[in-house]
């Protein structure tokens, strides 16, 4: 792609910001009608993919802007219900490009599959699993020869004796290079498989069998420079900063602030049919491994006096597996975002975290978030009470000046405009 720096794309409608992401990407028209249409996952697809299926619940789907990570340009579908999330990420990866965009990386795709058991002579069960390494690591990759095939497989074991009020367990690590998948599907059947060889190695008895979600192997960083100008000035910079240290300090604070985070890290994975809560889960067990819940981001001014903004979490994404070759629009996403590997997915993921962190945390140690989430606020009340067509922006423009963003107060001026009308 050109480039992913839009001039007023905002300003344009629905269509012609189609037409503009169509240009950019070279979109078929399958992808254009999975994404514009509605009906594009059948009912049929539905009742394939969950249990009891009755119907679809629709989600918008917007395109981040700006973005250039690892000297890429990339336009980033983002699903979400929440109002000036996208504007937000874009805002931010605007100012971050000025200074050559996010540089971002990941780790090796390693998931960890987790094999409880319960013992009578913990110790020695540790000795026997060791020593049985190659022979646990054979049997999990003849699960998976595909998996192998790309380079992936489970590569290595440990074992961990944990203490627990129901006594001592031995828990085996499995370590799978999980490639281009999520892998949970993929390192829960080796799981399963192992652990009859696990309890013939010793005399206990195995419990669970499962991936965890804590993927402290597979981490995604982003970093970018912000500039103090771009900011609003050195004070601008500091106030960022402070708002970094409050959630360093404090758990009530960092829990919103690595909200922020996801909101943007989660709406891609969502649009790209990736498992939201997976994601989520790593993040935020991640956040507190040091035994202390903390930001994912850091913030350092460096000797210019700019704004360097650093992430890293753990992010568990496919470009196969899961949903995301089954849904038709994440698949028409996965187009737009032209990524090849999960890594690369991952990295931009990264990205969108820390860019829409620092637009909340620029707007709330400045002029605060509510006046620019409340005018977008204002359009979805704005049609909760009635408001269809022109009448929305009139009713949003009416509300703003006010300053009384409610349900009650747009039905009053809906009925006011319409009698108007009427005249
Ligand atoms: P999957 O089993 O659908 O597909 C992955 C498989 O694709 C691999 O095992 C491999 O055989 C094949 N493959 C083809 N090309 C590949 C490539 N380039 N790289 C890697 N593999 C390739 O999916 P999965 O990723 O194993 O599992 C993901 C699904 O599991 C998600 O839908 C998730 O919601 C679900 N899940 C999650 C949890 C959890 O997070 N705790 C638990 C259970 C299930």
């Amino acid at each position: 792609m050109s480039t992913s720096r839009i001039t007023g794309f905002y300003k344009l409608d629905v269509q012609e910001r189609l037409s503009v992401v169509k240009k950019l990407t070279h979109l078929d028209e399958v992808s254009i009608d999975s994404i514009s249409k509605t009906g594009a996952l059948s009912v049929d697809q539905v009742d394939k993919m969950v249990e009891n299926a009755i119907g679809i619940m629709e989600v918008p789907l917007g395109i981040a802007t700006n973005f250039l990570i690892n000297g890429k340009d990339y336009l980033i579908p983002m699903a979400t219900e929440e109002p000036s999330v996208i504007a937000a990420a874009s805002n931010a990866a605007k100012i971050a490009r000025e200074k050559g965009g996010f540089s971002a990386s990941t780790t090796e795709p390693i998931m960890i599959g987790q094999i409880q058991m319960m013992c009578e002579t913990p110790e020695e069960a540790k000795s026997a699993i060791l020593g049985a390494k190659e022979e646990i690591l054979a049997l999990a990759n003849e699960q998976n020869p595909v998996l192998v095939k790309f380079g992936g497989g489970a590569k290595d074991i440990e074992v961990r004796i944990i203490e627990t009020p129901a006594g001592k367990m031995v828990v085996t690590h499995l370590m799978v290079d999980c490639r281009d998948a999520m892998g949970a599907n993929a390192v829960n059947t080796m799981c399963e498989v192992v652990a009859p060889l696990i309890e013939k190695l010793t005399t206990g008895k195995v419990y669970l069998r499962i991936i965890s979600n804590l993927a402290v192997k597979r981490l995604a960083r982003a970093k970018a420079t912000f500039s103090k100008e771009a900011l609003g000035g050195e004070d601008a910079v500091d106030s960022v900063i402070i708002a970094q240290r409050f959630a360093e300090a404090d758990a009530y604070r960092a829990a919103t602030h690595n909200k922020g985070i996801m909101n943007g890290t989660s709406a891609v994975a969502l649009a790209t049919g990736n498992d939201t809560r997976a994601i989520e889960a790593g993040a935020h067990a991640y956040a507190s491994f040091s035994g202390r819940y903390r930001p994912l981001t850091t913030y350092e001014k460096n000797k210019d006096g700019d704004l360097v903004g650093a992430i890293e979490l753990p992010i568990a994404v496919g470009t196969v597996g899961g949903a995301t070759k089954v849904h038709p629009t994440a698949i028409a996403n996965m187009k737009i975002l032209g990524v090849k590997t999960a890594s690369e997915l991952a990295q931009i993921m990264a990205s969108v975290g820390l860019a829409q962190n620092l637009a909340a945390l620029k707007a709330l140690s400045t002029e605060g978030i509510q006046r620019g989430h409340m005018s977008l606020h204002a359009r979805n009340i704005a049609v909760v009470a009635g408001a269809t067509g022109d009448l929305v922006e009139e009713v949003v423009r009416i509300m703003t000046e006010e300053g009384k963003i409610r349900v009650e107060r747009a039905k009053e001026i809906l009925k006011g405009l319409s009698k108007k009308g009427q005249k």
